[in-house]
């Protein structure tokens, strides 16, 4: 269980707090609207009535019990800037920023931000590839078009050898794991035969899904 704090309670940061709380972790939630403060005072760990703008203000949340500090105003640039400025003077180490625009991202980024959000494009990629492949039922992206995805496994798929499914991308695409009720197998070899709705675990390019989502369709 961590500790994180999110500077904003608009949709975007008032989702994340719960999902995090959901997850077992704690939420200080900031806002400088006593009204938004107060609709979540409840669900939150904490919640306080700040100007985030403001480094002494800030000083006083004692952020250094924080996993990670996420900016998550998107509308008022400067206020995000300002509030991003003031994290790097105190210090923190791990700030993740919301940004809406392009000019946001370029100067968020020049503060040196770990990470910068775009949700809405990354909403928008996430919905086209479920519609692109159906049968990838989640995805991370790693960096370089690379992504680990979870397949499940048709039934018309049942009892084939993976190499057989991977077909020309087999030496190319990594299997990680097959998960098949409550058992786990690992460091699969070729002839390895799947069932009805085992769930693989896999890496691979995007060129070598397009590839392969026909043949697991
Ligand atoms: P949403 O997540 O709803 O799409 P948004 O992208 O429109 O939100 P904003 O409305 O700009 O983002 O900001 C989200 C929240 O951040 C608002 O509740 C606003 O009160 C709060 N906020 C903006 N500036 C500050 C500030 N300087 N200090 C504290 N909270 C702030």
């Amino acid at each position: 269980m961590a500790h994180f704090t999110v500077i904003g309670l608009g949709r975007f940061g008032v989702s994340a707090s719960l999902e995090l709380i959901h997850f077992g972790h704690t939420v200080t939630g900031v806002d400088r609207d006593s009204k938004l403060v107060d609709k979540y005072v409840e669900d939150l760990t904490q919640a306080v009535i700040c100007d985030s703008t403001d480094e002494g203000a800030l000083r006083e949340l004692g952020l250094a019990n924080s996993e990670a500090v996420l900016v998550a105003i998107g509308e008022d640039m400067q206020s995000s800037l300002l509030t991003t400025l003031a994290l790097k003077n105190l210090g923190v180490k791990e700030i993740w920023v919301k940004a809406s625009t392009k000019a946001h991202h370029t100067i968020v980024s020049k503060l040196g931000v770990q990470r910068i959000i775009h949700p809405e494009e990354e909403m928008g990629i996430r919905v086209a590839q479920a519609l692109n492949y159906p049968m990838v039922n989640n995805y991370i992206p790693i960096g370089h078009g690379v992504y680990v995805v979870e397949i499940k496994v048709k039934p018309r798929l049942h009892d084939s050898p993976i190499f057989k499914v991977l077909g020309e991308a087999n030496s190319r695409i990594k299997t990680i794991l097959v998960k098949r009720d409550k058992e786990v197998f690992s460091e699969l070899k070729e002839s390895f035969v799947l069932k009805a709705n085992d769930i693989i675990l896999l890496c691979a390019t995007q060129s070598e899904l397009k590839y392969l989502a026909p043949r697991m369709m």
